[in-house]
């Protein structure tokens, strides 16, 4: 059910030079239910008065249910002279911004039958899939299917979560992490790193239909090159879930 609701920034720390990791709590005190992938939308006014939003995924590692969580995390990435980065980039611990959610449908089904996913993301596009962790491990247990984290940044400096996602790795066999690496490679390479776009590590997975279910999260323009390479690999449409992180202004 979506709702409307404050929400009060209890802890934040930076992940990268440009994105901030903001935990929030309901200033209401009501719980939050969210399903991993989906994602909230903050309200606010531009300097002229005029209402306005952005949308952001719940970043939040629950524990694999729908259950309430305490917290409301996201990872925010600061875009030059962005309205919602002046808000979120100055908002205070202890302040507090205007919430409704949570919406979309870009979440692990427990219909599906396939044996492997694959889960790409460029920047923040990634948080999603870190709010899907344990509903991961669960799937790997129940299924036997195999996850494969496609996970494209500039620099190490810019891999969110990277620690998490390999530690998670290590502990979960049948969970993949393959960092790519666009523009520097990371100074001490690690056997999964891929020095490029996304989109290389993907083809080097040979991705195809009959074993796959892709999810496609961030860069627009990485989301449309990756659905366009799947769906040439033969993979139907319904099993390529795309979120693109376009400004809703
Ligand atoms: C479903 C969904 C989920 C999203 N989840 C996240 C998330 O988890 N984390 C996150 O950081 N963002 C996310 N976004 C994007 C987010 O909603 C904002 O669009 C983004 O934070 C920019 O907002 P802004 O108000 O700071 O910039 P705006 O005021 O909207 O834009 C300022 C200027 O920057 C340009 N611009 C906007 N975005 C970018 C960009 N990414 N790169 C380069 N230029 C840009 C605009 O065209 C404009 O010229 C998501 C978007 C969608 C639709």
């Amino acid at each position: 059910m979506i709702e409307h609701f404050p929400l009060k920034l209890a802890e934040s720390r930076m992940l990268a030079p440009a994105v901030r990791h903001m935990a929030f709590e309901r200033a209401d005190g009501k719980p939050f239910a969210f399903v991993p992938g989906q994602f909230l939308q903050i309200h606010f006014h531009y300097s002229d008065g005029k209402p306005t939003k952005r949308s952001y995924s719940v970043a939040t590692i629950g524990d694999g249910t729908s259950a309430p969580v305490e917290r409301v995390e996201i990872a925010v990435s600061y875009v030059e002279g962005g309205a919602a980065t002046a808000l979120l980039s100055t908002l205070e611990e202890g302040g507090s911004v205007d919430a409704s959610g949570p919406y979309g449908r870009f979440c692990l089904m427990d219909a599906d039958t396939n044996t492997r996913y694959l889960l790409v993301a460029t920047g923040t596009g990634v948080t999603p899939y870190r709010a899907m962790l344990p509903k991961i491990r669960e799937a790997i247990a129940a299924r036997g299917c195999t996850f494969a984290l496609v996970y494209g940044a500039r620099n190490e400096s810019e891999l969110l979560y990277g620690e998490e996602f390999e530690a998670f790795a290590k502990e979960t066999p049948g969970f993949t992490f393959h960092p790519c690496f666009s523009r520097v490679p990371r100074p001490v390479p690690r056997p999964n790193d891929r020095n490029g776009r996304v989109q290389v590590a993907l083809g080097e997975l040979s991705p195809n239909a009959a074993n796959d279910i892709a999810y496609l999260c961030g860069n627009p323009d990485m989301v449309d090159e990756a659905f366009a390479m799947l769906k040439e690999a033969g993979l139907p449409v319904p099993h390529i879930r795309r979120e693109k992180y376009v400004s809703s202004r």
